[in-house]
């Protein structure tokens, strides 16, 4: 039988915006020691705009970009949509084809056109120049000959930083970020809003391998992974607690997880800690 104290803790919990599907991952919640998140759109808000175009047609390659990106649901496909801002003729498109973690690749009258980042120009012995910039960079090129690249610029929540330092309060020893961004990108945001680790540049199986490590290493005690993409389903079914964005989440990453945060914000996880922690009070 289910001890009552877990029903109206699942109840306080609900009225705070968290979804728990089981009384016993009120258990895992109190106990938590170590929080991993993905980055886009769980600590930033995964609204991009594209904040530079370069190359010798700019025009040109925005309008090439826009195509490539047309049938891509990435947010960073719809930034550069709508920074194209003309309608696009799916007729002229054809062999759709996306990379999860890299980026696309489709035909647009006859000539392949590739949108993404260094490592799907590296699959297609594409070469492209290393560029500093504040932001993701998607590299555009024809037919394997390149035309230059966008930088996307994401912004990190406004509630992030104080919801990391309010979990630290509550107990939480170490904060982790897994991303499939740059290097670049990804510790200029954590540094921005303090998390203790990064790990970048991560294809979709290169996340699960690396909570398959935090989790055995036997220092990181229990572990949560926060997430919403597609991609995050694995990780979120194979670490201690999954934890998904309710509103931007993938259908996929809320099915895996066992809470779900209704108003896509960390700051609930706080509220949640709180829950589980009376809950257990109320039960002793
Ligand atoms: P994350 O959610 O951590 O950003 P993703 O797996 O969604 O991880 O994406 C990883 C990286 O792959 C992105 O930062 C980007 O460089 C590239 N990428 C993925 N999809 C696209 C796309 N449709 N267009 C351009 N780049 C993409
Ligand atoms: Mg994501």
């Amino acid at each position: 039988s289910v001890p009552l104290g877990y029903f109206a803790g699942i109840g306080a919990a609900s009225k705070k915006g968290v979804l728990i599907k089981g009384g016993n991952y009120l258990e895992v919640l109190k106990d938590l020691d170590t929080i991993v998140f993905d980055k886009t759109g769980t600590l930033t808000t995964g609204t991009f705009s594209v904040t530079e175009i370069n190359g010798n047609d700019e025009d040109a390659l925005l309008r090439y970009a826009a195509y490539a990106e047309s049938y891509s649901t990435h947010p960073i496909a719809q930034s550069i949509v709508k920074r194209y801002g003309k309608a696009i003729d799916k007729a002229e498109i054809s062999d759709v084809e996306e990379i999860a973690g890299h980026g696309v690749s489709v035909v647009v009258n006859g000539e392949r056109i590739y949108a993404g980042n260094i490592k799907l120009m590296n699959k297609f012995n594409i070469q492209a120049p290393t560029v500093d910039a504040d932001g993701t960079l998607v590299y555009v090129a024809k037919d394997n000959q390149y035309l230059g690249y966008l930088v996307i610029a994401d912004t990190i929540k406004p509630s992030t930083k104080n919801a990391l330092a309010e979990l630290k309060h509550l107990g939480i020893k170490k904060t982790v970020m897994l991303t499939g961004d740059r290097e670049k990108t990804a510790s200029h945001v954590a540094e921005q809003v303090g998390i203790d680790e990064v790990h970048a540049q991560l294809l979709p199986t290169d996340k699960v391998n690396e909570i398959e490590k935090i989790l055995s290493n036997g220092k990181n005690g229990k572990v949560a992974f926060v997430g919403d993409g597609i991609n995050d389903a694995p990780v979120l079914a194979r670490c201690d607690l999954g934890i998904a964005m309710g509103g931007i989440g993938s259908e996929a990453a809320i099915e895996a997880a066992d809470i779900v945060l209704m108003k896509d914000n960390i700051d609930a996880i706080g509220d949640a800690i709180r829950v589980a922690k009376k809950t257990q009070k109320i039960m002793n």
